[in-house]
């Protein structure tokens, strides 16, 4: 039996740990570097206040092989790699994660070549510096943050249509007052432009800066559908109840990369239809029926730095709660949930 898992990140790691503990199979991971980029810390590689990055290979189990390549087509039980080599497979689990797409005269901070060059330019700023952030989600919203606490000699801007939009009610109100309390500028509009370090606002307004930091995570990579895989209008590859490809039943989808209705990109996700994916795969190979996978998420939360954060709670489905913590309790929850994330993958723990 031979499984091979594209992508390792949170799901490709999680996935081919529990398989690794679950079937006798051999198992490769692919991924285009040797190392586990532990994403949700990027705004950290940025600013200066995490490494995000550690050998593959010391999140994997015994046993498992790891190939350093990108895919560039799964299909017909072969996955075909840009070295212009193949491996074939039984089963495949497709965790290739999403993309940055920044606009041009910004530095993605996204992906992990986007947040090293962004960790270097930002290191090279005087002091009175002027720093934007493009993108109110939360990725833009822990980058800001987390910029102006590590640079207090910076003016650090953070400009969204509006900022902190993936809240609600009082929990949106303590996200902002939480930027303010950092000292971030905080600007409801859309950039239309970067030119020169000029930024054009929607409004018909703009303002200078130094350095333009894009922080908004969207599109899938184009492998699934570049495969002839099933996807939706966002490239996702599109899955049964198990996780499995609709088009190909050897071809399960996790993570960023699948279009599980009902989801967005979220480490929870990830790990969670990892987990899933993983004991679907090895209840079939046993000839026991697997179990549907049904969404579950627990909160919404942001970092303001390392010494507070925002926690709103929502429903299982992930329409918010009303209830949100702040803070350091909340910072603490973050920060714990950030090292499960990692443990978990390692471990192969999830749904
Ligand atoms: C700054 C930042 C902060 C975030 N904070 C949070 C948070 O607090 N909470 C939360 O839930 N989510 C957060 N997220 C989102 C979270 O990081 C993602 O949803 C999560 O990483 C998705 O996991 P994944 O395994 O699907 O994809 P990834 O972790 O992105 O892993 C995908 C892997 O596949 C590899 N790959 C890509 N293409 C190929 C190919 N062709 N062949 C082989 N390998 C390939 C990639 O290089 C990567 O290693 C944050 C994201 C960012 C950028």
């Amino acid at each position: 039996m031979r499984i091979v898992v594209v992508g390792g990140g949170y799901a490709g790691v999680l996935a081919a740990n529990r398989l690794a503990k679950a079937v006798e199979a051999e198992i490769t991971v692919v991924n285009p570097r040797p190392d586990f980029v532990e994403r949700v810390r990027l705004h950290q590689q940025v600013a200066g206040t995490a490494v995000a990055a550690g050998p593959l290979g010391s999140m994997l189990r015994a046993g498992i092989a790891t190939r350093v390549a990108a895919a560039h087509k799964v299909g017909d039980g072969t996955v075909t790699l840009d070295d212009g080599s193949t491996l074939d497979f039984d089963y495949a689990l497709l965790a290739v994660g999403s993309t940055v797409e920044p606009m041009a005269g910004t530095v993605p901070i996204g992906s992990w070549e986007g947040a090293q060059r962004a960790r270097a330019a930002l290191a090279a700023l005087p002091a009175g510096a002027v720093v934007a952030v493009v993108g109110g989600g939360a990725t833009g919203v822990e980058t800001a943050a987390e910029v102006a606490a590590a640079r207090p000699d910076l003016r650090v801007r953070i400009v969204g249509s509006p900022v902190a939009a993936t809240f609600t009610g009082r929990a949106r109100r303590l996200v902002r007052d939480g930027l303010a309390r950092v000292g971030v500028e905080v600007t409801d509009d859309e950039v239309v432009a970067v030119d020169g370090g000029d930024v054009a606002l929607a409004s018909g307004t703009g303002f200078a800066a130094d350095l333009v930091l894009w922080a908004i995570v969207s599109g899938v990579p184009e492998l699934a559908a570049a495969s002839g895989l099933d996807v939706d209008a966002d490239g996702r590859v599109l899955v049964d109840e198990f996780l499995r490809s609709t088009s190909d039943e050897r071809v399960f989808a996790i993570g960023d990369c699948a279009g599980v209705p009902g989801t967005r990109f979220a480490c929870q996700s990830a790990t969670d239809q990892a987990g899933h994916a993983a004991s679907a795969l090895a209840a079939m190979i046993a000839g026991r029926g697997p179990k549907p996978y049904s969404v579950r998420y627990l909160a919404r939360c942001v970092t303001l730095g390392r010494r507070a954060a925002v926690a709103q709670f929502t429903h299982l489905d992930d329409t918010p709660r009303d209830t949100a913590l702040s803070g350091r309790t909340a910072a603490v929850l973050k920060e714990l949930a950030t090292r499960g994330a990692k443990f978990g993958a390692r471990a192969g723990f999830g749904a």
